[in-house]
């Protein structure tokens, strides 16, 4: 059993693809989508219908919070805030009353999913440090827990104390560790490394794979620019930031 952990697409059409295509290269037999899968880019519709027809575990992001809102918070940045009325005009009801439904914590078999933060899910708090690890690591009660939101995979290790690995490509699960897993963004990474990222969850092995996987990134920035979004989605995109 092998499980494709991806999230932050951010309506990234062309990464969301090459992720899944490099999913089913590497077996993969299930999925798991940890949120934002809307806001920035310029695919919301066609990425949600994607995520929708996988009918896999998805917990909420805080990106498919916003655009269930019908007013636009003000402690939003601005160029979040350019992409909302973007995104809620290319969704149905239907599709914000789904995104309005998910969950923001799941436990999956002896796994939990979470888009931000497990201490307060719901404020959207960035895991940057040992310390907000730390306090993550509290509320979590199983050996294994996979992130998102700050779009950079970074893994935190607890035993006696909480380690950090600022970059790390494959993790052995070991007895009496836990992991917070940051698996970073499909569609907006922000390390500097502008190729998509998703896990793979090797069940039966106990480990885990960081993937980085090209795509057709100019196409992606083409559409930005076409659909009149800030021309900085579209840069930012290949700087990876
Ligand atoms: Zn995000």
């Amino acid at each position: 059993m092998r499980f494709a952990i991806f999230g932050d697409i951010h309506s990234n059409l062309e990464a969301l693809h090459a992720v899944l295509s490099d999913a089913e290269a590497h077996h993969c037999t299930h999925y798991i989508c940890l949120g934002d899968i809307v806001g920035y880019n310029a695919n919301p519709k066609e990425c949600l219908d994607i995520v929708r027809a996988l009918d896999c575990p998805v917990v909420k992001g805080n990106h498919d919070e916003l655009a269930c809102m019908d007013f636009n918070p003000h402690n939003v940045s601005p160029l979040a805030n350019e992409g909302i009325d973007f995104t809620r005009a290319r969704l149905t009801e239907d599709d914000l009353a789904w995104l309005a439904s998910l969950k923001f914590v799941r436990q999956v078999r002896d796994f939990t999913i979470v888009h931000a933060t497990l201490d307060t899910p719901h404020k959207w708090g960035y895991v940057l440090n040992q310390l907000d690890a730390g306090a993550s690591f509290s509320y979590q009660h199983t050996q294994l827990c996979f992130f998102g939101h700050t779009h950079v995979p970074r893994a935190y290790i607890r035993d006696h104390h909480v380690h950090t690995m600022d970059s790390w490509e494959n993790i052995l699960i070991e007895a009496g560790r836990k992991y917070f897993l940051n698996i970073g963004s499909t569609g907006q990474p922000r390390d500097g490394d502008w190729r998509a990222s998703y896990a793979i969850y090797h069940v039966e092995e106990q480990y885990v794979q960081l993937r980085r996987v090209e795509y057709d990134i100019a196409t992606a920035q083409q559409k930005i620019l076409d659909a009149g979004l800030p021309p900085r989605l579209a840069s930012r995109l290949a700087d990876g930031r």
